[in-house]
């Protein structure tokens, strides 16, 4: 695997790439990998010819208050670990490389970056549109893999893809668990002892809503209240949003029907962490 940190070095490498006409699958990261990223990239050396793979942990998309600057980060480990799963090239610039002096261009999708995550994460998601447009400017993929583990993200990718004709197809892949059931992220490596255990909240509350909506529940306030209670029984936990809503506007919605998003984010002590279903009814 060869790593790169300059954008020209990047371009040339995929140039090199497109002349054999060979297909690029790109998996961006912040880096501190586990299996869910890993999935991704599994995914990519499946469908792809080359893998490229970054890591960049993004200014733009933390605010002020949030843990940009103690974002665990681990190159090494995480270099090793996508040697081992057969990833050709790792791209991974600085800030400086990626927004240099001047920088002055971003990119938003109206109105679906201010709802859910977007309420308390307010400029979160241009920071994340801005990137991976930069990125995928940079790497230029024919497939490009993203985690069902951040469904907004996802969802407002998709649009921007759509919306500025973009010449990259974006697979969703789904969301890789611990074993009792907690969502893997970076950020769990934050939790102390007793916020890991009352982490678990998140999905079986999830699970909560499934077992409602399998016994024929499809009123979303009756499902996001048994949510809700599940998760006020949890001393540690704050709810941030427990919402049921539409996969193309992120509207709630009253009555739960197939394709439903079921998404929340809690609180676990100061951590933040999210969490969501698609619903799937049997036809
Ligand atoms: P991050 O490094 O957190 O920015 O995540 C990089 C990519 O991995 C994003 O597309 C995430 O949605 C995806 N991802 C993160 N956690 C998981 C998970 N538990 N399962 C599947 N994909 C994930």
């Amino acid at each position: 695997m060869r790593m790169i940190t300059a954008i020209p070095e990047m371009k040339a490498a995929v140039r090199a790439v497109k002349d054999r006409k060979e297909t690029i699958g790109f998996v961006p990261t912040m880096g501190y990998l586990h299996e869910g990223h890993l999935s991704l990239v599994r995914s990519a050396r499946q469908k792809t010819r080359v893998t490229i793979a970054s890591i960049f942990v993004n200014p733009t998309q933390f605010g002020p208050n949030e843990d940009f600057k103690a974002y665990p980060r681990d190159l090494d480990r995480d270099a090793a670990m996508l040697e081992r799963e057969g990833v050709d090239l790792l791209f991974h610039p600085s800030a400086g490389e990626m927004y240099p002096e001047g920088h002055r261009t971003t990119v938003e999708v109206l109105d679906l970056q201010d709802k859910l995550c977007g309420r308390s994460r307010p400029g979160h998601f241009r920071g994340v549109c801005t990137v991976v447009l930069k990125l995928v400017e940079i790497v230029r993929p024919d497939i490009a893999f993203f985690g069902q583990k951040d469904a907004q993200q996802a969802i407002i990718l998709k649009r921007m893809v759509r919306d500025l004709d973009l010449d990259v197809h974006l697979e969703i892949l789904p969301i890789v668990r611990e074993a009792d059931g907690l969502a893997m992220s970076s950020r769990n490596t934050y939790l102390s002892p007793l916020e890991r255990q009352a982490a678990i909240v998140l999905s079986r509350s999830l699970r909560t809503a499934e077992v409602k909506i399998g016994k024929g529940e499809r009123r979303a306030e009756t499902v996001l209240a048994a949510m809700r209670e599940m998760v006020g029984r949890e001393s540690l936990a704050r709810v941030d949003y427990i919402e049921a809503v539409d996969m193309d506007r992120l509207d709630p919605v009253p009555e739960i029907a197939d394709g439903t998003l079921i998404a929340l984010a809690v609180y676990i002590g100061k951590i933040r962490l999210i969490d969501n279903l698609i619903v799937r009814l049997e036809k």
